[in-house]
């Protein structure tokens, strides 16, 4: 096995104990798209399933299909599984594996409820469940509040094939402490949700909002704000988490309290095994384009992930730069010469013993998401949904 990542049962369900503790009386929703963001979503739903979770959260209908098997096959029954939220981008050909799975998706246009409609009447399936987003600011998916959104809701109001099960927006700049962009946003989601009331349409849900939703808060915060929008409706709040859950997120700008970010902790180790080892002598190059001449005698061990695999190639090492390293022996080895597509070159020089078949640690403890995320001038969310391991392991401790 060249090389695998092994995922903390433990760490991902105190993540997400962690998190609900944080949000109080609002649910939290697990999402595990970009497959649980290079965890194995198939290995992580279970477990957060057993955890507590609500809701999970997916992007798109095949990954919606594949939480659906590995939680049948994880032994939880379709009736006791969660809600499977799909978030982005339905197409008339999802329609009818949504209804037939029972996902939840966010919809924004009448047509994308027409074809739900249509697709259960075929199958002689009860209203579609749906949630509604609203575009408070990120112009990226949602409809406007306004005559847009009363004259949809009218048409949802009227539709026995639909069942409006939520409304949610996303924040733009969650992690921004007292954010003006999310103000606006806040009072263009009020807006939307008075709509909802006025149309006299009953909701289950509200949502908003992110990890750093949960950690930067002051005082009530945005959870106390939602959770007060939510029951103006009648309905329940929810936050939908996900880099948190696997033990990063983003640092707050500005005066926020980071509580919840302190007590992360990283759920992925990516490992691989040492598959050579050489000596070099001073004045002797490593790698391509020889970026890095030995200053002196070295011991170096060869190992079999590159940039193919999502080690970035950003953690390249000169000698007059240094890169990232990866963690042997519970010490750091730093990397030599530059990442190739397959293959990385540690220093060992200073830690003895070093055999063909040991393992090293990529990314886990000593050398985190945010240490490669710093080198490769990006965020811990791109490094961990990069990392593509042939196998992923069981589930260590
Ligand atoms: C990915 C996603 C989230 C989770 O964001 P994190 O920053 O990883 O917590 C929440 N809501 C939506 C709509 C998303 O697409």
């Amino acid at each position: 096995m060249k090389s695998w990542v092994e995922v903390s049962e433990r760490r991902l369900t105190e993540n997400y104990r962690l998190l609900t503790g944080a949000a109080g009386d609002t649910a939290v929703l697990a999402v595990v798209k970009a497959n649980a963001y290079g965890h194995g979503a198939a290995v992580c739903a279970p477990v957060l399933v057993r955890a507590g979770a609500e809701w999970l959260g997916v992007t798109e209908v095949t990954e919606g299909a594949t939480v659906r098997a590995a939680l049948e096959t994880a032994g939880i029954a379709r009736r006791e599984q969660p809600g499977v939220l799909v978030m982005s981008g339905l197409l008339r050909e999802d329609a009818e594996e949504v209804v037939r799975l029972g996902l939840v998706p966010v919809v924004w246009l009448r047509e994308q409820m027409e074809w739900l409609a249509e697709a259960a009447g075929r199958l002689g399936m009860g209203p579609v469940a749906v949630h509604v987003e609203i575009d408070t600011g990120m112009a990226r998916q949602g409809i406007r509040p306004g005559v847009e959104l009363e004259d949809l809701l009218a048409w949802v109001r009227g539709e026995p094939g639909i069942r409006l099960d939520g409304v949610m927006t996303h924040f733009a700049s969650s992690e921004v402490a007292g954010s003006l962009q999310t103000t606006l946003q806040r009072e263009r989601f009020e807006e939307a949700i008075g709509a909802v009331g006025a149309a006299g349409l009953r909701l289950s849900w509200v949502h908003a909002g992110n990890s750093s939703t949960v950690d930067n808060q002051r005082g009530e915060g945005n959870l106390g704000w939602l959770r007060e929008l939510a029951a103006s409706v009648g309905a329940r709040s929810m936050v939908r988490t996900g880099i948190a859950l696997y033990g990063y997120c983003l640092p707050i700008e500005g005066e926020g309290l980071s509580e919840v970010r302190r007590e992360l902790q990283p759920v992925m180790t990516w490992k691989t095994r040492v598959i050579g080892r050489r000596e070099v002598e001073a004045g002797e190059t490593v790698g391509y384009n020889g970026i890095f001449v030995a200053e002196h005698a070295m011991r170096l061990a060869l190992l079999p992930v590159g940039y193919a695999d999502g080690l970035r190639r950003e953690l390249s090492a000169s000698n007059a730069q240094a890169g990232g390293w990866a963690m042997v022996r519970g010490q750091r080895a730093p990397i030599v010469g530059r990442v190739s597509m397959n293959l990385t070159i540690v220093d060992v020089s200073g830690i003895a013993g070093v055999g063909l078949g040991d393992e090293v640690v990529v990314l886990g403890d000593g050398v985190t998401a945010e240490d490669h995320a710093r080198l490769a001038g990006t965020i811990a969310y791109e490094i961990v949904c990069g990392v593509r391991a042939a196998h992923r392991c069981g589930i260590a401790g």
